[in-house]
């Protein structure tokens, strides 16, 4: 019965799609992954890159790792919702899979770049972009080395790329600052509640309860 209930309030909602930008090592993955594990009702868009898979990295899980002619052809196609040339790689959003999560009111975390995100706002005025900022420099510095996932070259192009990228935090909705990991937690889940509350998403729900009320 209390299923039954979810799945009609859940047609009944629009989804969010979230939209999560950072520099790279800010933390933004442990972010989303810790989301993920709080909040039900929230997908992840899986994007299609021609970066290499790290060790560990899966394909589906974490990308579609696609070649770079096989990206082209799905540019070519229309595919995608947005793509950018991110760190000397292609990574795109495929547009079926966030159009259908939204249709099914489920809240969509997309994990993209500022060129992407710049791109979403524009084509779609109602995303909640939110900004992961590292607490300095030096922070974000140790965070790339300690995590040992790329090559000393990779780290310092992606650190030169963050000096740009944190400049555009004003282009955002929310910026969280990743300093504290527990409290950088609590204030993504609280966004990502409180964008449930926003009166067009829940539009059915509320007039249903208005129709509760006399009329005159
Ligand atoms: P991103 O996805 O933004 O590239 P990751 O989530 O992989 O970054 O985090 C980069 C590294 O920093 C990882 O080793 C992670 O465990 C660590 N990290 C993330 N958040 C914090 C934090 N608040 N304090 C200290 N280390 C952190
Ligand atoms: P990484 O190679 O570390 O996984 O990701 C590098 C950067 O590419 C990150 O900033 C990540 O958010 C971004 N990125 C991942 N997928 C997409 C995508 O589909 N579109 C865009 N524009 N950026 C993406």
């Amino acid at each position: 019965m209390s299923n039954n209930h979810n799945n009609s309030n859940n047609i009944n909602r629009l989804g969010s799609l979230l939209v999560i930008t950072a520099p790279s090592g800010a933390g933004k993955s442990t972010l989303v992954k810790r989301l993920r594990a709080s909040l039900d009702e929230l997908a992840f868009s899986v994007s299609y890159t021609t970066r290499p898979p790290r060790i560990g990295e899966e394909h589906s899980r974490e990308y579609f790792f696609v070649s770079v002619s096989d990206f082209e052809k799905m540019k070519a196609e229309d595919q995608f919702l947005e793509w950018a040339k991110v760190h000397s790689n292609y990574y795109g959003t495929h547009r079926a899979t966030v159009e259908e999560a939204l249709k099914e009111g489920k809240d969509l975390i997309l994990d993209i770049d500022v060129q992407g995100a710049a791109q979403i706002k524009q084509k779609m005025p109602q995303a909640v972009l939110i900004f992961i900022m590292p607490p300095s420099f030096e922070a974000l510095s140790d965070r790339l080395r300690t995590r040992n996932l790329d090559t000393t070259e990779v780290i310092d192009r992606r650190l030169k790329e963050a000096s740009l990228e944190v400049a555009q935090y004003p282009d955002f909705d929310y910026v969280i600052v990743n300093d504290d990991l527990d409290q950088a937690t609590e204030f993504l889940i609280a966004v990502a509640k409180s964008e449930r509350l926003r009166p067009y998403r829940i539009e059915n729900k509320l007039k249903a309860i208005l129709r509760s009320f006399p009329r005159d």
